[in-house]
């Protein structure tokens, strides 16, 4: 029993012996524990993804709202809040070690695992020690009622009564919470979860809460936030752990969108980027109203999105973001090839105020890895899509991500995806190396490609992707290009990053969050190395050269 309890009980019996029922003093016992109470402190690690990032800053929402405070690393905190990864095998191996280090660095702590990993195989992460609870994505956005009782609140916050000798505090009970199984069968052979850790996860598919909060780069990087719209998926691509660990695709309402956008251009922000786990798919379920569905976005607003409303499209939000919201500059993040319509194109080119970037998962270049993967176009599709992005943005930004090695991939299949991205316009690849996530069609599939080949294939890959980016890169010296600084500064020179999505380096200390206007010089050390002609101030006029009509 703690220090404190034990006052507590002292002080109660007191109470009870002087005048059982005696208000005052139930009150006297409740301002003395709050005077010697401290404020529980947590700490947020996330894994993955952007869409991860802002789940993490939204559970840190969460958190404070619960009175808890932000501890400065994990060594510091009595609550550590893992928010994991489960795309890869080796994102698994990674959320294990740092819960390993976490238990040994700082014993004292109690580890709580959330985010994907956990809703895949919540057991085998409960069995690690130190882990005090596992939370799937099925419960993240109840995390807060789940760790905070347990904790001490801050000293306002905290009301402790006494009813029938014992102290009642103002939390939610657990009770409350369900802690049905898991969504995802349990492997033969699961280990059992350590005695007192417990599991709160449930059918993804059953939950449609969204966890939104703007969340910004590692590293400090506090000027270009990135706001998730939408979480989950609909499609079922092969190889693909995101849909049975996220659930089914939901969308934020606009009116949140835009007052989340509204929020960050009013605190000064220049630059936001949208992302969403299927992006593309943005709006289709505010279509569909007979699918309950809610929002809950941080510090904790709950918005219903059942009731009757215009269905948006992903292109009908983009024009809401830009008839409704000053901000300086849209970023897309990742939209699937077929929701590249000509609208959505045309859209990105004609307006200044979106940055000309296009990230369009690719996967394959070849047609049978394609259909065997699940996806839903063919090479000769995506190609025209990129053709035409590049047609209509010649500046543009233009990526991918490409996946080796995945099961039964030849190599002339191979060779077809290296000559696709030989011959497209990418400015930059994302390579990645298939992993057999369990639960998975692809992990039964036959003819596993060796580890060494498939590493072989992505070594090539790499290589291409940095001969073409840096021939882009080469191809703006002499030009005037626009940047937004960034707040790091290194060897004399500032960073940024360009409307089409290139490192730069200004020369000489510069205020960050600022759009600027620069003439580039040379490519040095994979960056740009410029020097400023136009610093553009917030709001400058001829910025807001257009106006669309919001559908
Ligand atoms: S589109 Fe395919 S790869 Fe992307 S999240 Fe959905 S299932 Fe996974």
């Amino acid at each position: 029993m703690s220090w404190t309890a034990i006052f507590a009980q002292r002080l109660h019996k007191q109470s009870v012996q002087k005048q059982p029922c005696n208000p005052v003093s139930t009150y006297y016992v409740s301002r003395v524990l709050r005077y010697y109470r401290t404020v529980a402190s947590f700490y947020v690690q996330n894994f993955g993804c952007r869409a991860t990032q802002a789940d993490g800053a939204a559970i840190e929402e969460q958190l404070r709202e619960s009175g808890l405070h932000r501890a400065s690393a994990p060594g510091e905190a009595e609550i550590v809040v893992l928010n994991t990864c489960t795309v890869t095998a080796a994102a698994d191996q990674d959320a294990r070690a740092a819960i390993r280090r976490i238990a040994h660095e700082n014993p004292g702590c109690q580890i709580l695992v959330t985010g994907c990993y956990a809703q895949r195989a919540p057991e085998e992460l409960a069995a690690l020690p130190g882990v005090k609870w596992v939370v799937g994505n099925s419960h993240k956005h109840r995390l807060a009622e789940i760790a905070a009782p347990l904790v001490p609140r801050a000293p306002e916050e905290t009301e402790i009564r006494f009813e029938g000798g014992a102290a009642v505090r103002n939390f939610v009970p657990l009770t409350r919470l369900s802690t049905s199984p898991h969504s995802l069968k349990a492997e033969a052979g699961s280990p059992t979860p350590a005695a007192g850790s417990r599991i709160f996860v449930s059918d993804i598919f059953a939950h449609t809460e969204l966890l939104a909060a703007p969340v910004f780069d590692a590293g400090n990087e506090r000027t270009r936030p990135n706001l998730k719209v939408q979480d989950g998926c609909d499609n079922r691509c092969s190889f693909c752990v995101i849909p049975y660990v996220r659930g089914q695709s939901r969308s934020l309402r606009p009116e949140e969108v835009i007052r989340q956008v509204n929020g960050l251009v009013e605190a000064g922000y220049r630059e936001v980027v949208i992302s969403g786990i299927n992006l593309g798919r943005w709006g289709r379920d505010l279509a569909d109203v007979s699918r309950p569905s809610s929002v809950v976005s941080a510090p904790g607003a709950r918005v219903s999105v059942t009731e009757q409303g215009t269905p948006k499209t992903f292109v009908d939000l983009i024009r809401c973001l830009l008839q409704e919201t000053a901000l300086e500059k849209l970023r897309l993040s990742s939209v699937e090839p077929m929701d590249w319509s000509d609208e959505l194109i045309r859209l990105v080119a004609e307006s200044p105020r979106i940055a000309k970037h296009a990230h369009v998962p690719m996967q394959s270049g070849s047609d049978t890895v394609l259909r065997r993967m699940r996806r839903k176009y063919r090479p000769w599709h995506y190609q025209e899509k990129i053709e035409k992005i590049r047609t209509a943005m010649p500046n543009a930004a233009i990526g991918a991500d490409v996946m080796v090695g995945f099961p039964g991939e030849t190599e002339f299949e191979f060779e077809q995806t290296r000559r696709m991205v030989e011959e497209l316009p990418f400015t930059y690849l994302h390579v990645f190396t298939y992993s057999s996530r369990p639960g998975t069609p692809a992990t039964t599939m036959p003819n596993q490609v060796p580890v060494r080949t498939a590493r072989e294939r992505n070594r090539v890959l790499r290589e291409l992707a940095a001969e073409k980016k840096l021939a882009f890169m080469r191809s703006f010296i002499g030009k005037t290009i626009q940047a937004i600084t960034l707040s790091g500064f290194e060897g004399g020179y500032t960073e940024a990053i360009t409307d089409n999505y290139l490192k730069l380096r200004i020369a000489e200390k510069h205020d960050a969050n600022s759009w600027v206007e620069t003439r580039v010089e040379q490519v040095a050390g994979g960056a740009l190395v410029g020097s400023i002609l136009h610093e553009r101030g917030q709001g400058e006029e001829n910025y807001f050269m257009e106006f669309h009509a919001c559908t």
